[in-house]
Order: structure tokens, then sequence, then C-alpha cells
């Protein structure tokens, strides 16, 4: 076994602290990935703080992983050492079901191993995730990263990515269609840079005005302030589409209404309580409501090439893994520009110092 470092929560009230556990050996197929950097999710602080249900503890979060490979199995074909490699949510799936066969394996029908807060296959074994020194992968399960010099801005790109460009390649995002953005977060900021680069005219929905600046240079064309309702209805009936990212809950009734016929609202952002929503909303203008999970592994692999190909990266915030709960904090107050990323160098720190980000 592995010995491995990291940083785990206990409970859903507890901080997160240095935490020592074992990771599996490398066997034939398995790559062994020490971390570099990982992206702080807004998902990694609904599981850690129990929001969902069910969390299982101790949990080691992170699930926007990107690092170096330091060892790979006797068959392992996609790596070498020293190659980049990334992990994302998921780890391991049935391969077998329909759903892996047809590359979603986020949604196997036996239930993908999450990397964390989950098990793998077998069922017992506890996955933890990316506040880790090295983590030991599947390698058809881990992704290829191009060696840039922002591997920082991509780590990111392994959650925020994939669920902001899977809707957005689905319903054929593109030139000429007009497209809102609801929260300009982590997964709104990449789902700006990404409409923008498709060609689609976009505008942010925010609730803090300070962000106005920024939305335009990530490539937004409007912003909304949605606190005011007279700002919202000027827009009543005039988009294609739009993607709600928002991790609060919130009236999803306002955003149906700014689509116009035959448009379609995704939602990705997961409120801890259901959405209420009229049937009016929806029968006007035959709109559609739907849902997006983050994407499968070819589909993963084929926005990181394309985020290579056009330059996209994510806007992030280095912190030390010592300042998460700051950045737990920041993040959930919507203060975060706009992805806080864990340098996991800051590990060998030891003591959890207490700095203010
Ligand atoms: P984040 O960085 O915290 O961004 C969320 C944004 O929502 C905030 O920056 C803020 O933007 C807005 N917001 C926050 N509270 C709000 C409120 N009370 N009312 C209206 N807007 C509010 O979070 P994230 O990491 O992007 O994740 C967003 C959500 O997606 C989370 O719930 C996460 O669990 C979920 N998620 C889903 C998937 C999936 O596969 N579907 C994958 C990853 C994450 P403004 O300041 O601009 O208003
Ligand atoms: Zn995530």
């Amino acid at each position: 076994m592995l010995q491995t470092q990291g940083y785990a929560t206990h409970s859903a009230t507890a901080n997160l602290e240095p935490f020592s556990f074992e990771r599996r050996d490398v066997s034939a197929r398995d790559i062994l990935i020490e971390i570099l950097f990982c992206g702080v999710c807004h998902s990694d602080i609904h599981q850690a703080r129990d929001e969902w249900g069910g969390s299982i503890y101790p949990m080691v979060p992170g699930h926007e992983i990107v690092g170096r490979v330091a060892h790979v199995g006797a068959e392992v074909t996609k790596f070498k050492e020293g190659d980049v490699a990334g992990v994302g949510c998921f780890v391991d799936s049935c391969r077998e079901c329909a759903n892996c066969a047809e590359g979603f394996e986020q949604f196997c029908l036996k239930q993908s191993a999450q990397t964390y807060n989950s098990t793998e296959m077998d069922r017992k074994t506890p996955t933890f995730g990316g506040y880790s020194s090295q983590i030991v992968v599947d390698e058809n399960y881990a992704l290829k990263i191009s060696d840039t010099e922002n591997l920082a801005g991509v780590a990111p790109l392994l959650c925020a990515g994939i669920t902001t460009y899977s809707p957005l390649k689905r319903f054929n995002v593109g030139a000429g269609q007009k497209i809102g953005v609801v929260g300009l977060g982590g997964l709104g900021h990449m789902g700006v840079k990404l409409a923008a680069s498709m060609g689609a005219q976009v505008t942010v929905f925010s609730t803090s005005p300070s962000k106005e600046q920024d939305a335009k240079k990530l490539g937004a064309h409007d912003f909304v302030v949605t606190k005011n309702p007279e700002n919202m209805m000027a827009h009543a009936g005039t988009y294609d589409f739009i993607l709600d990212t928002v991790s609060a809950n919130h009236d999803l009734n306002v955003y149906l209404n700014l689509l116009k016929r035959g448009g379609v609202m995704v939602i990705v952002g997961v409120p801890e309580k259901a959405a209420e929503v009229s049937a009016f909303s929806l029968i006007v203008n035959n709109r559609t409501l739907a849902g997006s999970g983050i994407g499968g592994i070819a589909e993963t692999q084929e926005m990181l090439d394309y985020c290579a190909e056009n330059n996209i990266t994510s806007d992030v915030e280095m912190i030390s893994i010592q300042q998460i709960e700051q950045a737990y904090e920041r993040t959930v107050k919507g203060d975060v520009r706009y992805r806080f990323v864990i340098d996991m160098k800051s590990l060998k720190n030891g003591v959890n110092q207490k700095v203010k980000v």
C-alpha cells in the first residue's frame, strides 16, 4: 500500500485537517499520479458539509486533479512516466452496461466509483480525492493533458470545464444564438469562456454587480444584475439557451421566462432543496428544462483537447491546502475569481497555518 498525505474532514461540521491514508499499490493497468494541483469545486463543499445527504467520512474531497505520472503498471499503454495526467469526478465504472458502452460512464447503471465520498467498484474500499499528495487510478479513467506552464488553470477543466462544455455541445450552442449563463463562479466562468469561443452571444446573470468587468473580459457581451426584477423583465422571451450554474436555492421560473419559443434551460447547479417550477413557465413558448451531469471520459478528453487548441484555461486563485477553510467560506459567499486551486506542494508545509486568503 502507498502511504499518502492529504486533508480530510471527519464530519459535516468539522474543519478539514491533515490526514494520512493508504492508496492501493499500482497494478498492471494503473498509473500513479503525483498531484500538482487540485481545484476546489462547490460540490466539494456541498459534500464535505453533507448538504446532499449520505456523506461518507473521513472525506478527502477534490475531483479536479492534475499531476505528473510517477509510475505506470506493466500493461499501461496510454501514459508513460513524466506525462501530465488528470482525474475528474469518477475513477471507475462497470465498463459493461449500456451507459458505459456509449461513453456515459458517469451514469454507469451499476453506479460509477466517484473520486471521493464513494467506494471503488468492490463497494467496500472508500475512495479519497485530490486534496492529497498522490492518486492511483486505472489508465482508462485518467485523462491526457498537454504539458503547459499553466497546469493550475487546467485543473478546473476536469469538472467545471466538462460540466459546462457537455450541455453546450449537446444543445448545439454556437454562432447566431443568444445564450445566458446564470451565476459567475467556477462553472459559470467556464461556461462563459466556452460558449463565447463557440461563437454564441453570451449574457451573464449575476447577483454580484462587482463581476461585470470580469464577465466582459471572460467573453460575455452583456451583464444583468439579477437582484433587480426590472432588469430581468427587459429580457423576457429573448434567449435561445440558458445554463444555470447556481449553487444555492433560487427561483427557476424567473429564468425560464427569459427563453424564447423552443428555448432550452439546462440546470447544472445543485442547490440543497428542490425547486418549484410553474407549468406556465414551460408551456408558454414550448420551453424545455433539462439537466446535465459532468461528462464521460471520451467527452472529457474532447473538451481538454478543445481547450488546449483554443487556449482556454480557468482563471484561478491559487491557495495552499492550509487556506482551504477560508477558500470554502469565500466560495459560499460567491467571492471567488473564479476557481480556487490548491497548490499541492503546500501539503509539505505541514502545520495548519492561519492564513488570510
Ligand atoms: P461557485 O463557484 O460557488 O459558483 C456558484 C455561483 O452561483 C456563485 O459564484 C454566484 O454567482 C451564484 N450564487 C451563489 N449563491 C447564490 C444565490 N443565493 N442566489 C443566486 N446566485 C447565487 O460554484 P461552482 O463550483 O461553479 O458549482 C456550482 C454548482 O454546480 C454547485 O451546486 C455544484 O455542486 C454544482 N455542480 C454540478 C455539476 C454537474 O455535473 N451538474 C458538476 C460540478 C458542480 P454570482 O455572484 O454571479 O451570482
Ligand atoms: Zn465538481
